[in-house]
């Protein structure tokens, strides 16, 4: 038998047995908070969802685009629109209009839902609906199916996306990543199974939704009943608040919410408060390498569990994962830290492969379907059927993969991807700028950070200060340049290439990786 694998498996289960629990925890105070919900409800919403969008006559197959920070209405929508065969284009609201507007044409979305935070930055952008998620606008998009009313069937396939997640690359623009009901279906249960889900966690959304759909977790912890707690902001005191009142057990971040937690708690500490979630939490960590150090005073300072991940959007993300282990039982704090800090061995499923140029290649059921509506992108990532991932590392003899560079133009800070090659033509822009080489150097906080490297046209000037104000006016703050250097030339090779290894080498000198999570 062959019964189709879809994310509505998860909200079934869930609804089927632990209906009375609640669901999810909307965050206080932001404008038309839905408070608790219980997986009952989640599902009626859910069902409310489909329902409102086949009155607005938004057919199977189109996108909805939702741009908001985490909230109760994002998973509902993780139900609502891909679980009637619709697809979700989740989209970082820190984005600017110019770049959610390219997203929304290119994914082709007939619906948008923003955010009120967010909604006056976004005044023009358009799409055929617009809806602001309010509380009062959405009211009808949100609100739980009349009871007898069902959306009309999905013919479910398991092939189908779930979603479009953009992620920027090596392009310019970002590429769409369409993760099929396959995909997300498998990462959710390697991902449950391999960070041992159970329906005592309760879950605190520290990830953004939007970034690979929370990496695939608010899946796997509806599955199994689990209490969701959502977190809008990455601010450690009031995580740890939120750890104490909710009992959380499991959560998922960058490294840079990891320094936020460990900043807040030594706070705590100092004023002889206590630090919650001793021998009880877990935390996920993955979008760079954190330092060994971070690791061993996640154990030391706050007794929790460090699980480090590694994987790409365009893989759900799911590809190795490093969880202590009992042959490592005995080992003290610092050489635990060491061996987490590597990314980890393959998780259940999953291959890799380092080839002759040091590319770390993956295959999975987890990979992608392909990018939207960019066939030779696609082609290039999974050349010779393998999934090349754009990172630089090596394999340890049990098979742990370290990521001790990255092949591929991008730059890590704070969790979120920026393509070089973006900010270089943001710069290029400038009258002033002659040419532009954009690199990422290590950052105490970020991870890394954008550095501008800049020369100048004959006769012509410009501060560092005017060139980031430049920036800041037509992307989003964060893949803006932090520093801009002024430089009388940019080394290149005989055929006129730079090397932006060579650029960037000076900056990480003394360093084993040239990645960094802070
Ligand atoms: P994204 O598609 O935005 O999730 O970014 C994926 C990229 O993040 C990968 O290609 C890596 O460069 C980086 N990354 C994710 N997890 C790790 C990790 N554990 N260690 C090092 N780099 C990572």
């Amino acid at each position: 038998m062959r019964v189709p694998l879809t994310i509505c498996d998860f909200l079934d289960r869930a609804v089927t047995v632990y209906g009375a629990r609640p669901a999810v925890v909307d965050e206080p105070g932001t404008a038309g908070s839905l408070g608790t919900v219980t997986y009952r409800d989640l599902d009626a919403r859910a069902r409310g969802m489909a329902l409102a969008l086949e009155r607005m006559g938004v057919g199977q197959g189109e996108r909805v685009a939702i741009v908001s920070p985490n909230a109760a209405r994002f998973m509902i929508s993780f139900f609502g629109v891909s679980g009637f065969g619709r697809v979700l284009v989740p989209v970082n609201y820190r984005l600017n209009s110019d770049e959610v507007q390219y997203i929304i044409d290119h994914s082709g979305a007939s619906v948008m839902l923003v955010d009120p935070e967010v909604d006056e930055a976004l005044r023009s952008v358009t799409a055929k609906e617009r809806i602001l998620l309010d509380g009062r606008a959405d009211e009808e998009l949100f609100g739980p199916a009349p009871a007898g009313r069902d959306p009309a069937e999905w013919e479910a396939d398991e092939d189908s996306s779930v979603s479009i997640n953009y992620t920027s690359g090596t392009t310019a623009r970002p590429k769409g990543v369409q993760l099929t009901h396959r995909n997300c279906w498998l990462n959710a249960t390697t991902f449950g199974w391999h960070t041992g889900v159970t329906d005592r966690d309760v879950f605190l959304h520290t990830l953004p939704m939007f970034h690979c759909n929370g990496w695939g977790m608010p899946y796997a912890v509806t599955a199994m009943g689990c209490l969701q707690v959502v977190q809008r902001k990455v601010d450690g005191e009031q995580i740890l608040g939120r750890i104490a009142d909710h009992g959380v057990t499991l959560m998922c971040g960058a490294p840079a919410v990891v320094t936020a937690i460990l900043d807040a708690a030594e706070t705590r500490r100092e004023r002889g408060e206590d630090v919650p979630g001793r021998d009880r939490v877990r935390i996920v960590v993955a979008g760079a390498p954190p330092p060994s150090r971070t690791i061993e005073r996640v154990g030391s300072e706050l007794g929790w569990e460090f699980i480090q991940i590694y994987g790409l959007t365009e893989t759900s993300p799911l590809l190795t994962i490093n969880r202590s282990r009992a042959e490592w039982d005995d080992l003290d704090g610092s050489e635990r830290a060491r061996h987490l800090s590597m990314a980890g061995a393959p998780a259940v499923g999953v291959r890799i492969r380092v080839d002759e140029e040091g590319e770390v290649l993956a295959r999975s059921n987890h990979v992608f379907e392909g990018y939207w509506n960019q066939p030779e992108e696609t082609a290039r990532a999974l050349d010779g059927g393998w999934f090349h991932t754009g990172d630089g590392g090596y394999l340890t003899d049990e098979d742990y993969l370290v990521i001790a560079d990255r092949k591929k133009d991008v730059i890590i800070t704070g969790g979120e991807n920026v393509s070089s090659i973006e900010v270089e033509d943001c710069l290029y822009q400038h009258p002033a700028v002659a040419e532009v080489a954009v690199i990422g150097v290590p950052h105490d906080k970020w991870g890394e950070t954008v550095k501008a490297l800049v020369v100048l046209r004959p006769g012509e000037a410009a501060t560092e200060a005017e060139l980031i104000e430049f920036a800041r006016g037509r992307m989003a703050h964060y893949k803006c340049p932090t520093s801009v250097e002024v430089r009388p030339s940019l080394v290149r090779t005989a055929t006129g290439k730079l090397q932006k290894f060579k650029l960037r080498s000076p900056y990480w000198e003394g360093r084993d990786r040239l990645v960094s999570g802070g």
